[in-house]
């Protein structure tokens, strides 16, 4: 009862952002790597279908250009 578990609850909330209209919670559309290193995520928002992409670092060797 008093546990509290705000901290994991932001760490599983991070990999969803809110859809800049309105605010809902997007959810995730496909995810494609470029092989060297980036994982690119699209997000759809379910009630405005606006959708974003967003880059993370995996890891994994770390090409120079
Ligand atoms: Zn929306």
């Amino acid at each position: 009862m008093p546990q509290t578990q705000t901290a994991s609850i932001q760490n599983t909330e991070i990999d969803r952002p809110q859809c800049p209209d309105c605010q809902a919670a997007m959810w995730l559309a496909c995810v494609s790597r470029d092989g060297v290193g980036k994982e690119y995520r699209k997000f759809e928002c379910p009630v405005c279908e606006v959708s974003t992409r967003r880059a993370n670092e995996i890891a994994g060797p770390t090409i120079q250009f």
